[in-house]
């Protein structure tokens, strides 16, 4: 600890009344500073604090022995030429350090309620299981505001709906059918201890009703709910139903795209547990419930509730945690769990209740049925099928939502006389054409170009976008059905969250009769009127090299085929494909997710994936390949590796050029998950600082995503 205080730093802290110089104290009079003989250090305690900073290590301060400080307490701290906002970790006697180097705590925080053991507990687990500095953890769970010196938001007054009594009404939507009473009654049963549920329900079965009236149970008891969703913005309906239901409570609304001060208050409600729901995304997750009753992970499945940067946490696994800390039961509701979840039900761990039907009477799950595009010729995208399917529901006043995950005009602009295709300078990708404004998009670095008059390699003008996206289909749908409503709905449609969901709204009364979108569109909207789901581009998915595409793309045909025949009209699912014996098609037409989920996991278990094995990945790039090969190499021999643990040949990503960087990365497996977390721990203490020789690196600990 270097934090010895020069002359230069006791300048620094005369802004107080006392300070430390060595051994001695001093006092603060009208004219300087008068030592304080009696003080010693003996009477001193040591603050071991976590502060945002990439250092794996925490920062100790001095501090009054009398001060009710412990850990939990927000302090200001001297650190460089600044002040900073820490959180105490420890508290120590001075034996332990040599205390004589070091600096007083500036003053103690009381602002905000103090971060309790068990919250604090839950950092040190996620800093040590995702290898990621203690203080920056804990930074990536507090809002910016509290960790800054600004003053906190004033305590927001209950409104006038809310007041304590009426914080427990529940207005119940519907009564509970006798698969979702039996699972209410078994949750309930569990309220008070640590018990992990799975509660597979198909699209629409009446999940949400269960965990409303479990939630109320909770907030009888004067307990708090935790209810995490893949994507809130996109919710709107879900949030709506939750305010709904809870009229007389406060509910605290998490996530990423709020403002800071909303956040703020948020979160503030959730410490102080004046809000007796916390609902959110991911982050959510990392909020302090001094009461916490219950979590609710719903669409557990979702790839978004794995956080891609800084701490590369599973929302979900640390729900799961969360619960466990708090010894509640957690409930992971999905139609299509994770192979993850499937497979800890299959091992006793998780206890499986299922919701097999739809909860409205006569709604049955959607036929679906694949075109087979050997045999069809789709002209423009779009088969003579799924055409005359979507004729038929224009003619009956009926909604269609065609279905394709890309967006843009095309992919790919190519020159017909030399083969020339656009690519990104930066990406060692394709530039995809966008019709609105007629240039070209990289969707990798987001570099933006005009599309070109002429090949720039031979001079021919005659440019053609090749493969299609949203745009392009919206254009070909417009030809072809002049009198319909055509609404598209993708990332470059919307560009503001709030006017996606009035979007979404206005799809649920009835507006638009044909609707084309991305994954956007799939994410739990209840559309009455929709009774047609097209699916366009499925093949890709089939043929990627990522071994969990398939489980990926069976979740979102069935949350996307979900969308449909949600009341007493029946949805169809038509999915246009060039393998409709593929047994992925297969299952999904015949609603066996479990049969999917069977055939899934003894491939990955004859394959060696997960979650029969654990993985970690060591991802790098550098301006140059060799480089990041060079580091990737070194690492894998830096640190002797235990048997037990596999870390494979380093190999560039699919996409090796991202926005002007090299990529590659190390696989790690074990099929001891402890032995893989003891290998990460001395190995990320032994790699070079990140960036010290022009190569970045982080560590990604069951990783999902491998580009
Ligand atoms: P999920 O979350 O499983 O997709 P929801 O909870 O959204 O399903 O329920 C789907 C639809 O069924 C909603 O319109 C809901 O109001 C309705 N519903 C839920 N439970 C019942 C019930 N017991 N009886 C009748 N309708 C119900
Ligand atoms: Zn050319
Ligand atoms: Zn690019």
């Amino acid at each position: 600890m270097d934090n010895y205080p020069e002359a230069s730093n006791v300048i620094h802290s005369f802004t107080h009344s006392r300070i430390w110089i060595g051994k001695f104290s001093f006092w603060r009079k009208e004219n300087g500073w008068i030592r304080d003989a009696k003080t010693q250090l003996s009477r001193m305690k040591v603050l071991r604090v976590a502060l945002d900073v990439p250092v794996a290590k925490l920062f100790d301060y001095l501090i009054d022995d009398a001060s009710p400080v412990v850990a939990g307490d927000r302090v200001v701290v001297p650190f460089g030429a600044r002040q900073r906002v820490g959180v105490v970790a420890e508290v120590a006697d001075t034996s332990t350090v040599a205390a004589s180097r070091l600096k007083p705590v500036e003053r103690v925080l009381e602002d905000a309620p103090r971060l309790t053991t068990g919250w604090l507990e839950l950092m040190r687990f996620l800093s040590a299981y995702y290898q990621r500095p203690f203080g920056e953890t804990v930074a990536a769970a507090l809002p910016a505001r509290l960790r800054s010196l600004k003053a906190l938001p004033k305590r927001r007054k209950s409104g006038d709906k809310e007041t304590s009594d009426a914080a427990h009404l529940f207005v119940s939507g519907h009564d509970p059918n006798p698969a979702q009473s039996g699972a209410i009654e078994r949750i309930g049963a569990a309220l008070g201890s640590f018990r992990p549920f799975l509660l597979h329900g198909i699209t629409g079965s009446g999940k949400t009703e269960v965990y409303l009236r479990l939630i109320a149970q909770v907030l009888s008891r004067g307990m708090q709910a935790l209810v995490l969703v893949p994507e809130i913005g996109l919710t709107p309906q879900l949030e709506g139903r939750f305010r709904h239901a809870f009229p007389g409570a406060r509910i605290a609304v998490l996530h990423s795209a709020l403002q800071d001060t909303a956040r703020t208050h948020a979160w503030l409600d959730a410490a102080r547990g004046d809000a007796p729901i916390v609902l959110g995304t991911r982050l959510a997750v990392l909020a302090p419930l001094p009461r916490l009753g219950i979590v609710v992970v719903d669409e557990e499945h979702d790839a978004s509730f794995k956080q891609q940067e800084g701490l590369r946490y599973s929302g979900r696994d640390a729900a799961v945690l969360r619960a466990k800390f708090a010894a509640c039961p957690v409930v992971l509701g999905s139609a299509t769990p994770s192979l993850e979840t499937w497979f800890n039900c299959r091992a006793g761990r998780y206890a499986l209740l299922a919701l097999p039907e739809r909860a409205v009477p006569g709604a049955r799950l959607p036929a679906v049925r694949t075109v087979d595009l050997r045999i069809e010729s789709a002209e423009h995208g779009l088969a003579k099928p799924v055409l005359e399917a979507i004729r038929a529901r224009l003619a009956r006043g009926e909604q269609s939502l065609v279905f394709i995950n890309r967006r843009g005009y095309a992919p790919v602009l190519s020159c017909e006389a030399c083969g020339w295709a656009a690519g990104c300078a930066r990406c060692s990708a394709h530039m995809v054409v966008h019709s609105t404004d007629r240039s070209l998009h990289c969707h990798h670095c987001g570099a933006r170009q005009k599309v070109p008059r002429e090949c720039p390699s031979c001079g021919n003008v005659d440019l053609r976008p090749l493969g299609r996206g949203t745009q392009r289909i919206e254009e070909t749908l417009t030809a072809l059905f002049p009198e319909a409503r055509i609404l598209r709905i993708d990332r470059d449609s919307t560009r503001k969250r709030s006017d996606l969901a009035r979007t979404l709204e206005g799809i649920g009364r009835g507006e638009g009769d044909i609707l084309v979108g991305t994954q956007l569109l799939a994410k739990g909207h209840d559309f009455p009127n929709l009774t047609l789901v097209c699916v366009l581009n499925a093949d890709s998915a089939l043929l990627s090299t990522d071994y969990r595409s398939a489980e990926r793309l069976f979740a979102t045909l069935s949350q996307v085929g979900g969308r449909s025949g949600r009341r007493e009209q029946p949805g169809e699912v038509l999915v246009q494909t060039r393998y409709p014996g593929h047994p992925m098609f297969q299952a999904l037409m015949r609603h066996d997710y479990a049969g999917f989920a069977e055939s899934q996991l003894a491939e990955r278990e004859s394959a060696g994936f997960p979650p029969f094995v654990h993985e970690a990945a060591l991802r790098a790039e550098a301006t140059r390949l060799d480089a990041t090969m060079t580091f990737l190499r070194a690492a894998a021999r830096l640190i002797e590796v235990p048997d037990g643990v596999q870390i494979y040949d380093p190999v560039p990503h699919v996409i090796t050029r991202r926005a002007g960087f090299e990529r590659a990365q190390l696989l790690l497996q074990s099929p001891s998950r402890p032995a893989l977390q003891e290998f990460l721990r001395l190995w990320s203490a032994a790699l070079p600082a990140s960036t010290s020789s022009g190569v970045r690196w982080h560590l990604d600990v069951d990783p999902i995503e491998f580009d």
